[in-house]
């Protein structure tokens, strides 16, 4: 039985990741405008949702919405819950937003935002850390409720798109609404409205178009720049035997080198335990207006994921031993 196992997940895999340079060719070709293809159907069941709500209470834990940093009006806002971050960047051309939450949560980053003034159908980017459904699952519902722009990298548009979790495509559970990609973003590129501009980190691994979001945020005269970090945990990803997409293991590594020496005056992600945020935010309600600001943050955090992510490899490598 195991060895059935075996032989079916490569092919799997496999077929999951051949289309990806064509589409990566024709995308070039047409400055970001993805080819269109035909949208999956929502195959998000109830059943499933119940238990992610009830495995994961904090994820739908209500956290009053509230600044991270900034001016009043402009910067970043935190629009997500106890466990799980999505954030908010009114300008005064339209809003945008980084990540959905869960797939029944695009009421609940709504909510948010009209608590804060503002209309979420004015939402007019819709940006994505990464195609796994506790943070994209909102996006199909923000995106019909605003008309926003979705725009996402490459790598993560066929999980986006399919509604599924790459390499491990037939898994039901892990399901999220199919979400169309309007533009697609390469590393560096920047996103600009407003007045306020998003540049795009590719930190593959987590997934395979993994995105961190970085910018600059004006607060008391000065100007903090912030990362919303995209994740580079193992969590249940295969990094061997067979890994969960081809070339993960080199993605995650590259991600390390990349982040290692990055050191944002402001760090905050999409699982608020990565950054400590409750705590924070308690510090910043006593008073500590500067309570989020820390440049040494996200150094200790990255080494410590890093850490993690070689015990696992070890440890997945040492099982697949034959
Ligand atoms: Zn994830």
């Amino acid at each position: 039985m195991k060895m059935m196992r075996f032989l079916t997940l490569p092919l799997l895999a496999l077929a999951a990741c051949a289309p990806i340079p064509d589409i990566a060719e024709s995308s070039n070709e047409q400055a970001g405008t993805p080819a269109p293809t035909a949208l999956a159907e929502n195959r998000v069941s109830t059943e499933n949702l119940a238990k992610w709500r009830k495995g994961n209470p904090s994820w739908y834990a209500a956290v009053e919405p509230f600044q991270v940093v900034g001016e009043q009006g402009a910067g970043l806002y935190y629009v997500g819950t106890e466990g799980l971050g999505m954030f908010f960047i009114p300008t005064p051309d339209g809003h945008i937003v980084i990540d959905g939450g869960m797939p029944d949560q695009a009421s609940t980053v709504a909510e948010a935002i009209t608590k804060l003034g503002y209309d979420p159908k004015d939402i007019k980017i819709l940006l994505n850390s990464h195609a796994h459904l506790d943070h994209s699952g909102g996006l199909a519902d923000l995106k019909a409720m605003s008309g926003a722009q979705m725009i996402a990298s490459e790598g993560d548009r066929s999980a986006l798109e399919g509604g599924f979790y790459l390499g491990s495509e037939e898994e039901d559970f892990l399901f999220a609404p199919p979400v169309k990609v309007d533009r697609i973003i390469a590393d560096g590129e920047t996103v600009s409205l407003g007045g306020v501009t998003m540049t795009a980190h590719l930190h593959p691994g987590h997934s395979r178009g993994c995105t961190s979001w970085s910018m600059d945020v004006t607060q008391g005269g000065k100007i903090y720049d912030v990362l919303v970090f995209c994740s580079a945990t193992v969590a249940a990803n295969r990094l061997v035997n067979p890994p969960q997409y081809e070339g993960i293991v080199d993605d995650y590594r590259s991600t390390f080198d990349k982040t290692r020496n990055l050191n944002p005056d402001v760090f905050v992600a999409n699982h608020p335990g990565f950054f400590g945020m409750m705590k924070k935010r308690e510090k910043q309600k006593a008073g500590d207006a500067l309570a989020f600001v820390d440049d040494k943050a996200f150094g200790k955090f990255i080494t410590r994921v890093e850490g993690w992510f070689k015990d696992a490899l070890q440890k997945q490598s040492a099982k697949a031993a034959p």
